[in-house]
C-alpha cells in the first residue's frame, strides 16, 4: 500500500528473455572466430538496448537487461577462468533433467577461487540505456561452492575455498548494491536440487548456512534490498527437481537473511497449499513476490487469470507484503526456443496488467468495507 492509502503490488520479471535471433548467429560466430570482440560486443549491446526498450514499453517499473550478455546464469563470474584453473575432466557435478540431459559444473583445480566478472558490470552498461530501477541477478555461493572437487586441491583445503567463495560474493553484491541495484536477487535454484539428492536435508541446510555467511555481512537495511529466486529450474518443459518437495524446501528458506523472495507458484500443482507454507514461515519484514506466469508453457496466461492468482494468495498474505512476478527467467539455461521473445513480452504484459486489475479488485474490497 502506498502513501496515497491506494494498494499498490510491485511486480519484476526474474531476469532472462530470449535473445534475439541476430544475437545467437553473433554468438556463434565470435565462438569459432569468424567476428571480432568488438563487433560482438556491439551486439549484445544492441541487444541490451532494444531488450531494456520493449521491456520499458510493458509497462515494467522495475526491469533487468534479460541477461543478454550473461553466458550461463551459473557460472558467468568464473567463465574467463575456466581453461586456466578448471577442468570437465572428471568428478564435476552435475544438476541431472528430468530427461536425464545433465548441465556439468565445471571442476576447480586451482587455488584461488576468485571471480573474473563481477555482476555489476552487467549492472553498469543495463544503466546507460534506461532511468528505470534495475535489478541485478547474482549466483547463490551454495550453487558455486559445488565446483570444489570431492578431492582436495593441494595447499587449499575447503575451508580456504569457502572464505574465498564468500569474500568474493559478498564483494559481487556490495558492488551491486553501491551501483544502485534496486535489488539483488540471488538466485538459488539448486535449493530444490539439494532436497532431491540429500533427502536428509542436510545439504540444503548446509547452502542455507553458507548463504547465510554471506548475507548477514549486510545490515538489516541492506537486506531490504536482497531478494532470493526459489525454483525447480524450469528449461525445456522439464525441471530438474519438479519432483522434490517444495513444502520441505520453503521453510528452510525463510531462514535466509534477505527480505524479497521470488517463488515459483504458477506452475504448483497445489498453490493453496504452498501458500499455506508461506504464510506460515513468512516473517513481518519479507515481501513475497509469487510467480503467477508459468514461463515454460507456451499458453499465455490472461490478465483475469493472473488477477485470480493474486487475489487467491491473498487469502495467505498481507497484501502490503505482496509482490508478483513470474515462476523463473525466459530463457534460464539455453535459448531453448519454446519461449520465442514475443511470448515473453506478451507474458510479462498479462502479469502487469492482471496486477493492475487484481489492485483495482482489492481496492474496491476496501472502499466497500470502510
Ligand atoms: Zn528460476
Amino acid at each position: 500500500m502506498n502513501h496515497n492509502g491506494r494498494i499498490t503490488i510491485p511486480s519484476e520479471l526474474i531476469g532472462s528473455i530470449p535473445r534475439p535471433d541476430y544475437l545467437l548467429s553473433a554468438v556463434r560466430d565470435h565462438d569459432c572466430g569468424r567476428m571480432t570482440n568488438q563487433r560482438f560486443h556491439d551486439y549484445e549491446n544492441r541487444s541490451v538496448q532494444i531488450t531494456i526498450s520493449e521491456l520499458e514499453a510493458t509497462g515494467s517499473q522495475v526491469i533487468t537487461d534479460g541477461e543478454q550478455t550473461k553466458s550461463s546464469f551459473i557460472i558467468y563470474a568464473i567463465q574467463q577462468l575456466i581453461n586456466e584453473y578448471y577442468t570437465f575432466s572428471s568428478g564435476c557435478f552435475s544438476l541431472t533433467f528430468a530427461d536425464g540431459r545433465q548441465h556439468i559444473l565445471p571442476r576447480l583445480v586451482k587455488s584461488p577461487f576468485r571471480h573474473a566478472t563481477y555482476a555489476h558490470t552487467y549492472l553498469d552498461n543495463a544503466k546507460r540505456f534506461t532511468h528505470l530501477p534495475i535489478k541485478q541477478a547474482v549466483i547463490s555461493p551454495s550453487a558455486l561452492s559445488m565446483v570444489y572437487p570431492t578431492a582436495t586441491i593441494k595447499n587449499y583445503s575447503h575451508e580456504q575455498f569457502l572464505t574465498d567463495l564468500i569474500n568474493e560474493t559478498e564483494k559481487e553484491i556490495r558492488l551491486c548494491l553501491e551501483k544502485g541495484a534496486h535489488c539483488v536477487q540471488i538466485d538459488f535454484v539448486e535449493a530444490n536440487f539439494a532436497l532431491k539428492l540429500d533427502p536428509t536435508g542436510h545439504l540444503l541446510r548446509d547452502f542455507v548456512q553458507l548463504n547465510n555467511c554471506v548475507l548477514e555481512r549486510f545490515a538489516f537495511e541492506e537486506q531490504h534490498r536482497l531478494g532470493v529466486h526459489l525454483c525447480s529450474g524450469g528449461d525445456q518443459e522439464c525441471h530438474h527437481s519438479f519432483d522434490a518437495h517444495y513444502l520441505q524446501v520453503l521453510p528452510k528458506i525463510f531462514d535466509l537473511h534477505v527480505c524479497n523472495f521470488y517463488l515459483q507458484l504458477a506452475s504448483e500443482p497445489d498453490r493453496e497449499q504452498v501458500l499455506q507454507c508461506v504464510q506460515k514461515y513468512m516473517q513481518p519484514w519479507h515481501r513475497i513476490f509469487i510467480g503467477v506466469i508459468d514461463p515454460v508453457d507456451p499458453k499465455i496466461e490472461t490478465p483475469e487469470e493472473v488477477c485470480e492468482r493474486i487475489l487467491e494468495a491473498t487469502k495467505y498474505i498481507p497484501i502490503e507484503q505482496l509482490g508478483t512476478t513470474d515462476d523463473c527467467g525466459f530463457a534460464p539455461f539455453d535459448d531453448d526456443r519454446l519461449i520465442t521473445r514475443e511470448a515473453a513480452f506478451e507474458k510479462i504484459r498479462a502479469r502487469l496488467e492482471g496486477t493492475k486489475m487484481a489492485e483495482e479488485r482489492l481496492m474496491k474490497k476496501k472502499s466497500k468495507s470502510i
